[in-house]
């Protein structure tokens, strides 16, 4: 029973793909918006989430 998705979270301002993750088909309805650290940017940003 795997109905999970695998969602990616982009970095906004460097747009490199930082963190991978699942969630499920409930909470797959609205798009997240995560502030986590990005090495590449050395700091925190947000992180929009991809779907695919
Ligand atoms: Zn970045």
């Amino acid at each position: 029973m795997s109905q999970d998705h695998l969602i990616k979270f982009q970095c906004k301002e460097c747009d490199r793909i930082n963190y991978y993750s699942r969630k499920n088909k409930k909470t797959a309805q609205k798009k997240l918006e995560l502030k986590k650290f990005c090495k590449w940017c050395k700091k925190h940003t947000l992180h929009k989430e991809l779907k695919k």
